[in-house]
């Protein structure tokens, strides 16, 4: 078995990190660590446990840990669910460490030697890894797309063979995307914000480097413009997306490609049965019905229709976040990397 920590384990991602890491047939859970306030006491006490799944009882013993390097000595990997801010420095020392680190945060997502990588669609990006080795780091870090960008290029990787010059999203994300302490109650029950720090930024950036081609030395940028506009929504999970794509080509060409598009990756312990769900009803995705499927890690395409226009939906905390970085984790393993 793998030994793994997780790095901010009493947040929304975090939680998250517990449940799906409890009872893995790779990694076996360790450490976890968050903020002083939490550290020294025993999980179950430390955290307030919001999932709907029962905190893991083998987990809820285990004793918080400070984020520091020393108390991750003994570890292969370390899942980060750190504020990006606090994220960067222990995440690089963790890395010279020779620890692997799978990274939510967005600190080094954009760094030119650091995969940004959601599996579906830029597996080769892990070779990057190797440059990573190469400049001397013996362990290495791996980051995944803020929790839209994940399910928006999911979505986009049926089509991505069609030429397009430019993309537009328009997001309606859940409450759980701001993290535990996130956005008041009174800011967001009866309301829709139209405004996440940051957010519209990452979706356009993210996407690029994502989609891209890795040429050996570097990522080459996709060759088109996404243009996002981002809403919090009073949903607690599940981040619903309208997506434009300015494609010659008809309703019927963009269905089968979804209809028969096949993952490039198999057989990974996360990996849904279906990571794409094309829907036909009026109606759907919804968050409610549809967040859960392939235990939250598949997304779900529908209203497709002229123009070509269509909606995605996909659970953040799972698919979006700790799910991804699980899956990142289990392919570095699958190809060696460890
Ligand atoms: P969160 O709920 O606010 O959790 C933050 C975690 O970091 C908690 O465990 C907290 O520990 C710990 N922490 C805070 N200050 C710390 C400090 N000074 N030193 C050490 N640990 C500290 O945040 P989140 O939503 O889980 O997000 C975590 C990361 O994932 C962020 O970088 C976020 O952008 C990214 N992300 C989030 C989502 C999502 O859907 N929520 C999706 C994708 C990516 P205490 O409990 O002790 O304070």
């Amino acid at each position: 078995m793998v030994s793994v920590g997780v790095l901010g384990a009493t947040g929304a991602v975090g939680q998250r990190f517990v449940q799906l890491l409890a009872d893995h047939p790779y990694f076996e859970l360790t450490v976890l660590t968050a903020s002083e306030r939490s550290a020294g006491k025993k999980y179950r006490d430390a955290v307030n446990w919001r999932l709907d799944l029962p905190l893991p009882e083998t987990v809820g013993d285990i004793t918080v840990a400070d984020t520091r390097i020393d108390n991750l000595k003994n570890v292969d990997i370390v899942f980060s669910a750190l504020p990006a801010d606090l994220a960067g420095k222990i995440e690089t020392e963790c890395a010279k460490a020779g620890i692997g680190v799978c990274s939510n945060a967005g600190f080094h997502r954009m760094e030119p030697d650091i995969p940004l990588v959601v599996p579906e669609v830029n597996a080769d990006h892990l070779r990057m890894i190797e440059l990573q080795r190469d400049a001397g780091t013996d362990g290495f870090i791996v980051t995944n797309p803020n929790c839209s960008t994940i399910v928006f290029t999911v979505s986009l990787a049926p089509v991505r063979n069609f030429r397009f010059t430019d993309i537009r999203v328009a997001t309606m994300q859940a409450i759980s995307g701001a993290g535990f302490e996130g956005i008041p109650g009174m800011s967001i029950f009866d309301n829709v914000v139209p405004y996440i720090g940051g957010e519209e930024e990452k979706i356009e950036r993210e996407t690029l480097k994502i989609m891209g081609k890795f040429d050996g030395s570097e990522v080459v940028n996709a060759p088109f413009s996404v243009s996002a506009s981002c809403n919090r929504v009073p949903v607690i999970d599940g981040h619903s997306m309208a997506v434009w794509l300015d494609i010659k080509e008809s309703v019927e060409m963009v269905e089968k490609a979804f209809k028969n598009w096949k993952c490039p990756i198999m057989d990974l312990p996360t990996l849904p049965e279906k990571s794409i769900d094309y829907m036909t009803q009026p109606d759907r995705p919804q968050p409610r019905l549809d967040r859960m499927k392939g235990k939250g890690m598949t997304i779900s395409v529908g209203r497709l229709r002229p123009q070509i226009r269509y909606n995605v939906m996909g659970h953040n905390t799972i698919r979006g976040a700790a799910g991804a970085s699980i899956l990142n984790a289990e392919l570095i393993c699958d190809r060696g990397y460890l």
